[in-house]
């Protein structure tokens, strides 16, 4: 509130609003009318795992545009479909993605992964790949994404994408207060790694576990970090970094999923 009347620009509770009910093939929603009134759409997702939709992001936001029945009814839809649905109603213009500390694997909290990233797009589709991308998810793992894009949403290629990278964090990554990432960290042997880099790891590894395939680096940890910059040796390495391990991979920092990739053939 106090930033709302620094700057001028009202708050507006969407749960106090009135709905109008809008269709697309044969599904109809109730939808708020302050947001069918928009010329212009600013989307601004927190980058997390989800326990039923594996993430969340541009596209499962727009849930905050709807009535708390439909949210409800969205749930007994099986949520893929209406997610997918209400993004032709609803047009996003520009989204702006909270990557700085998203959740693991819960959409409430409870385990915090560093990632220090801010990320923006105007395709939700593009975007909510990118994010499974980031997770440790092929885009169509997700199931409400390629409905998205059968129905003409947007495109699910990041491998075809234009990425800009405008500035790279190198800030050291801190000790996690979560457990579940300390347990997933006890597979890690760190020296100076990047926040990105350290995330990204983290997140591979909780894949990896999820799969059944992260007692394989019990005894012998992956190696990650500026530390290792100068090491030449036996080991498991992940980035540039790490390039002179004997067994590694590059990137600055790798991707989640290319990170998944390598990790898998270990
Ligand atoms: S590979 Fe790049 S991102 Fe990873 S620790 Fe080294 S400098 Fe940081």
């Amino acid at each position: 509130e106090e930033i709302s009347r620094k700057y001028g620009v009202p708050l507006f509770d969407i749960k106090q609003d009135s709905y109008s009910i809008k269709t697309f093939k044969g599904m109809d929603m109730e939808i708020s009318e302050k947001v069918l009134s928009l010329d212009f759409l600013i989307n601004i997702p927190v980058l997390k795992g989800h326990c039923q939709t594996l993430i969340t992001g541009a596209l499962k936001n727009m849930k905050g545009c709807i009535s708390d029945r439909e949210k409800r009814r969205f749930h007994a839809r099986g949520l893929h479909k209406p997610i997918a649905y209400v993004n032709k109603i609803i047009k996003q213009d520009f989204i702006l993605v909270d990557g700085i500390c998203g959740d693991l694997d819960y959409e409430e909290g409870g385990n915090p992964v560093q990632m220090n990233r801010i990320f923006c797009g105007t395709d939700p589709v593009l975007i909510d790949s990118y994010i499974a991308d980031n997770i440790g998810y092929r885009p169509y793992d997700v199931e409400y994404i390629k409905i998205a894009e059968d129905i003409g949403v947007g495109s699910a290629d990041i491998d075809n994408a234009e990425i800009i990278v405008l500035s790279r964090d190198e800030s050291i990554a801190k000790p996690s207060p979560s457990r579940k990432v300390q347990e997933l960290s006890r597979y890690v042997n760190a020296k100076d790694a990047c926040s990105a880099c350290y995330a990204n790891l983290i997140r591979a590894l909780a894949r990896l576990d999820e799969e059944g395939f992260i007692y394989k680096f019990k005894n012998n940890p992956v190696l990650i970090g500026q530390g290792y910059k100068d090491f030449e040796g036996d080991g498991i390495g992940v980035g540039q970094c790490a390039s002179g391990i004997c067994r590694s991979m590059g990137g600055c920092p790798p991707s989640t999923s290319a990170i998944l990739d390598f990790l898998k053939k270990q």
